[in-house]
C-alpha cells in the first residue's frame, strides 16, 4: 500500500469547485491585491481562531520581518531564538541587521528550552524568537517570564501551529507579535505564498498595517519607510475556502497521532510528546526519533511509506551563519535532534488502512 509522505493533491480535489468559483468572482471583480477577498479572508481567520484582528501577507517570512522591524531590532542587537527550525524564523532577524543567538531546544519538543535562556542573555540582547515547532505550543509561560524580567520583544513563529491554543489562548497572542505561513504544505495552506500577523498589541498591529503596504495609510503619502508586504485577492478567496476545514483536518491529524503514538512499538524509538496539559498540538508534522534514522527510512520506503528529514541541519551550523562561529556540539540537542529524526506522513486525508500501514511498516523494521 503506497503512503505518500504528503499529498496535496486530494485536498486541492476535494474542494475544486469551490475554490474555482471563489477564483472566478475574484477575477471578474479584479481584486487582484488586498481588497474584500484579502478582508473577508482576514475577518474570517480573526473569527474562527479568536484573534482581535489579523493582517495577511504575501508569505510566512514577511510578518517575521515586520515583527524585526517593529520590535526594534537593528545592528548590535542579539535575539534568541532556537537552532531547530525553518530558516525563516530568523530571517526577520538578520533582515533588520541585528544578530540571531541560538538557544538549544528541549529532547521531548524539539522547541526552545526556556532553562537554558537565562544564560545566552547579554546587555545586547533586545528579544526572543519562539518557534511552536511541528504543530505543538511552546513553553510560553516560562519564555514570557523570563522576557519580562529583561525586557524582551517576543515574537512567535505560528507558521505550523495555525488553530493551535497555549493554556486557553490562541497562539500568537502571547508574546508581542505571532506569525503565520499559508506556504502551501502548512497545516492551513493556501494555492501559493501566504502568511499573516497578529498582535494583542493594537499600536503594533496598526503599525504592521501600515508597514505592509509602503508605509503608507493614505495613498502617495508615507509615514514610515514600509515594505510591499500585500496578499493576493486569490489567495485571500482561496483561503476563505479553506479556514473553515482547518478544525476537521486538526482534528483528523490528531487522531492520527494518537493512533501513532498507541500503535508504534519500534524498540529504541523516541516518540513526539503527545502534547502537553498546556499546549495542545496541532500536528503539523509527527517527527520521531531513531538511532538509525537512515536505514529505518529505507526500510519504510520499501514498504511505500513516504517520510521526510524535518531538519537535516540545525540553523547554527547552516553555511549563511557560519561567521557567527557556532562549533559542532555547541548546540547539542539540536545537533541530535538533525541526525535523528524523521517525519512520518500525517496528512488529514490519509485512510485508516494508510496509517495502519505505517504502524505495521515502522514496527517491522529490524535493521
Ligand atoms: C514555513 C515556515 C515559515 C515561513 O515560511 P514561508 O515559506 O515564507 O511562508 C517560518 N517559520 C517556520 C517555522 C516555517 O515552518
Amino acid at each position: 500500500m503506497k503512503v505518500p509522505f504528503l499529498d496535496l493533491s486530494l485536498q486541492h480535489r476535494a474542494l475544486r469547485e469551490q475554490a474555482l468559483a471563489a477564483l472566478t468572482a475574484t477575477y471578474d471583480a479584479t481584486r487582484f491585491c488586498l481588497g474584500k477577498d484579502v478582508e473577508d479572508f482576514e475577518n474570517a481567520f480573526s473569527k474562527t481562531l479568536h484573534y482581535p484582528a489579523t493582517l495577511a501577507v504575501n508569505s510566512g517570512t514577511s510578518p517575521l520581518h515586520l515583527a524585526a522591524t517593529l520590535a526594534g531590532w537593528g545592528p548590535g542587537d542579539e535575539v534568541i531564538a532556537p537552532p531547530f527550525t525553518f530558516i525563516s524564523t530568523v530571517w526577520g532577524i538578520s533582515y533588520v541587521g541585528a544578530t540571531p543567538v541560538f538557544v538549544d531546544v528541549e529532547q521531548d519538543t524539539f522547541n526552545l528550552d526556556p532553562a537554558k535562556i537565562e544564560a545566552a542573555i547579554t546587555p545586547r540582547t533586545k528579544g526572543i524568537i519562539a518557534v511552536h515547532l511541528f504543530g505543538q505550543p511552546a513553553r510560553m509561560q516560562e519564555i514570557l517570564a523570563i522576557a519580562r524580567k529583561h525586557g524582551l520583544f517576543v515574537v512567535e513563529d505560528c507558521a505550523q501551529a495555525a488553530g493551535a491554543h497555549y493554556q486557553g489562548t490562541p497562539v500568537g497572542l502571547l508574546g508581542d507579535a505571532g506569525t503565520f505561513s499559508f506556504y502551501p504544505t502548512k497545516n492551513l495552506g493556501g494555492c501559493g505564498e501566504g502568511g499573516a500577523f497578529v498582535s494583542r498589541r493594537d499600536e503594533l498591529f496598526n503599525k504592521a498595517k501600515l508597514l505592509r503596504v509602503h508605509g503608507s495609510g493614505r495613498r502617495y503619502y508615507h509615514d514610515h519607510v514600509g515594505f510591499n508586504f500585500r496578499m493576493d485577492g486569490f489567495q485571500g478567496a482561496l483561503l476563505s475556502v479553506k479556514l473553515p476545514h482547518l478544525a476537521g483536518w486538526t482534528a483528523r491529524r490528531r487522531a492520527i497521532a494518537a493512533r501513532y503514538l498507541e500503535g508504534i512499538k519500534l524498540a529504541d524509538t523516541i516518540l513526539p510528546v503527545a502534547g502537553r496539559r498546556e499546549g495542545e498540538s496541532v500536528w503539523h508534522q509527527f517527527t520521531l526519533r531513531h538511532p538509525r534514522r537512515e536505514a529505518l527510512r529505507a526500510h519504510l520506503a520499501a514498504c511505500e511509506v513516504g517520510t521526510d528529514l524535518i531538519y537535516p541541519v540545525p540553523l547554527h551550523r547552516q553555511a549563511c551563519y557560519a561567521h557567527l562561529g557556532y562549533a559542532e556540539g555547541s548546540l547539542p540537542v539540536a545537533e541530535r535532534a538533525c541526525a535523528t529524526v524523521l517525519s512520518l506522513p500525517i496528512f488529514p486525508e490519509l485512510t485508516d488502512a494508510q496509517v495502519e500501514h505505517v504502524i505495521s511498516a515502522v514496527n517491522g523494521f529490524t535493521g
